[in-house]
């Protein structure tokens, strides 16, 4: 079934995210991936943006992780300025991975949001738990073959999607 890769909501950058919306759904928590969604893979540090919109669902009371497949140095060094609980390698979409940032938020998966911009590893692990998923469009396109690979597939997924909900 396609529609297990289906995102909840889709959005152009992580500004766009219906914040109001998400706790009139129950949402406590918002895991969240770093490459391509929060900033492009060659940028080391958290930036300016990241740091206002994490400033801002802090506000808003919501709780957040990160979790990404990316190695320990990225992750570290990407979440120095944010101090955020973070998990590295994560091994998405592997549901222990997913699993492991609900125990870190200490909330369950129906109130979780996954924040991310692959549709295989970031929108795929959320929905298996059941998670609330919400696909960023990648910001940059300078990717890796692999990843690019899979994006192929993604428009395949989105345009079903797409069909789907008219
Ligand atoms: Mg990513």
């Amino acid at each position: 079934m396609i529609e297990r890769f289906y995102p909840n909501m889709i959005v152009d950058s992580i500004e766009q995210i219906d914040l109001e919306m998400l706790k009139k759904k129950g949402i406590k928590g918002l895991i969240l991936d770093i490459d391509n969604t929060l900033v492009p893979s060659f940028i080391k540090e958290a930036d300016e943006r990241t740091l206002k919109w994490i400033d801002k669902i802090k506000r808003n009371g919501f709780k957040a992780c990160i979790l990404s497949n990316a190695r320990k140095k990225r992750v570290e060094q990407f979440n120095e300025k944010l101090g955020l609980k973070a998990i590295y390698r994560a091994s998405k979409p592997g549901r222990r991975a997913f699993t492991k940032a609900l125990d870190v938020l200490g909330i369950d998966a129906s109130q979780a949001a996954v924040v991310g911009d692959q549709i295989f590893t970031d929108v795929y692990g959320g929905n298996r738990l059941g998670m609330y998923t919400i696909l960023v469009k990648p910001i940059h396109k300078q990717e890796f073959f692999f990843v690019k690979l899979k994006r192929y597939l993604e428009k395949y997924v989105l345009r079903r999607y797409y069909s789907d909900s008219k």
